[in-house]
């Protein structure tokens, strides 16, 4: 069989396997829960995804989160099938579809107001450079959403150095707080994430902190002590980028190296998708409160249910076959160590702007997300974009652990972003 046509048998099976993951969901616990006797109740909790503790807050979260990074105006079939499982965290921003996340979010609510009242809704003060940008923020993500108060507000959206953690911030948070606009604070980190959670973990004032976190990461000791820090000092973890690109690309598979059939596999024969494997894989780290994962459909959220509620937990053989793609893939995956290629480029650079473009880049080529890649992109100023592509990237690339080809990928960012 040649390459094409073993691809192609690969995808049929897979798209069959994941169907019938999906589709299965129902009927598996109907039968599992009536042979043990049961109540009707009793069954509907077996059909609702876990709960977790949000570190002290006192509030418990769906472990599994709806991450909406997509116009929800168009697609409110998302939103109350997310009820159905118990997925009632949903996490938004300021700059989602150019604000028509949040405001699909307020469309919903409109027709729906009973259930503001379980739902945990969490949004982020994107582009915010100073506290009145986030107080601005906040003021229209009330008012696009239609409603009061937002169950968790971060800020930074994107923190990539502690020093963005102020004293004026924290009066600020405080003050949302008690003016009851937001309930808890914290926030979002895709760069130097280890050194701002090390920092979270010593401030008093910081509810949750929510970084990239999958299965290229476990390895990394630094984040994992971080991490581990905050789990003892109370502070919630949410991780995002759950699934840390896998084949999955445009919401559609894509087996284009023997890393990838290798991958897809070894799971089909688990009776799973490797992307429900690498949530699965977040998932057993009990010390993440809750996984936001985009589900742009209602195919894509049952699925992930069911990669929460379905099967048994990942085998250490199951987890080796992650870390081996990990490592024969790292060159497609910026794993947001900014610290380390900072000190390799210029000062125009710093801090962590090689990060954010290969992750515009990311945003582009993996969610199809065009428009803010190219938003995010702009923000750039015009006199650093303009030099991009006349840079030396040698040394960076020397340094970077992920082997990342980072001269021809800044390279495909301006031809493709600017
Ligand atoms: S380009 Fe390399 S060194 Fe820089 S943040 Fe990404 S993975 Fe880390």
């Amino acid at each position: 069989m040649d390459n094409k046509e073993n691809s192609r048998v690969t995808r049929r099976d897979f798209m069959r396997q994941s169907a019938i993951v999906a589709a299965g969901l129902g009927s598996a616990f109907a039968g599992a829960t009536g042979q043990a006797g049961l109540t009707a109740g009793q069954e509907a909790e077996l059909l609702q995804v876990p709960k977790r503790k949000l570190g002290k807050t006192g509030e418990k979260v769906s472990c599994l989160g709806l991450g909406t990074m997509f116009n929800l105006v168009d697609s409110q079939i998302v939103l109350r099938n997310t009820l159905k499982w118990g997925v009632t965290y949903w996490d938004t921003s300021h700059s989602y579809a150019g604000g028509n996340s949040e405001l699909g979010i307020g469309k919903f609510l409109a027709r729906n107001p009973k259930v503001r009242k379980d739902l945990f809704i969490v949004s982020k003060a994107s582009g915010a450079r100073t506290v009145a940008d986030v107080e601005k923020r906040l003021a229209t993500s009330l008012k696009r959403m239609n409603i009061d108060y937002i169950d968790m507000y971060y800020a930074p959206h994107g923190a990539s150095d502690p020093a963005q953690l102020t004293d004026e911030l924290k009066q600020w948070a405080e003050g949302a707080k008690k003016r009851k606009l937001i309930r808890f604070f914290g926030f979002s980190t895709h760069s130097n994430m280890a050194k701002c959670l090390a920092a979270a973990a010593k401030l008093d004032w910081i509810d949750a902190v929510m970084p990239m976190y999958n299965f290229r990461h476990v390895q990394d000791d630094e984040l994992q002590n971080a991490i581990e820090a905050c789990h003892k000092a109370g502070i919630a973890i949410v991780a995002m980028k759950t699934t840390g690109k896998t084949t999955i690309k445009r919401f559609r598979l894509s087996i284009e190296t023997e890393a990838d059939k290798k991958l897809v596999g070894h799971f089909l024969k688990q009776g799973f998708t490797p992307e429900q494997a690498a949530i699965k894989l977040v998932l057993q780290d009990k010390r993440i409160s809750a996984a936001p994962v985009q589900m742009e459909n209602v195919a894509v959220l049952n699925q992930n249910v069911a990669a929460v509620l379905g099967k048994p937990n990942l085998t250490q053989a199951d987890r080796e076959v992650l870390k081996e793609y990990a490592e024969a893939t790292c060159s497609g995956y910026c794993a947001g160590c900014a610290h380390i290629c900072d000190a390799a480029v210029p000062d125009v650079l710093r801090p962590g702007r090689i990060s954010d473009i290969m992750r515009y880049l990311m945003y582009y080529n993996s969610y199809g997300d065009k428009a803010r890649a190219r938003e995010l992109f702009a923000q750039i100023p015009h006199s650093v974009r303009g030099r991009l592509t006349s840079m030396d990237y040698v040394f960076a690339e020397a340094r970077c652990p992920q082997h990342l080809p980072i001269g021809r990928l800044v390279v495909e960012a301006v031809s493709k972003l600017a």
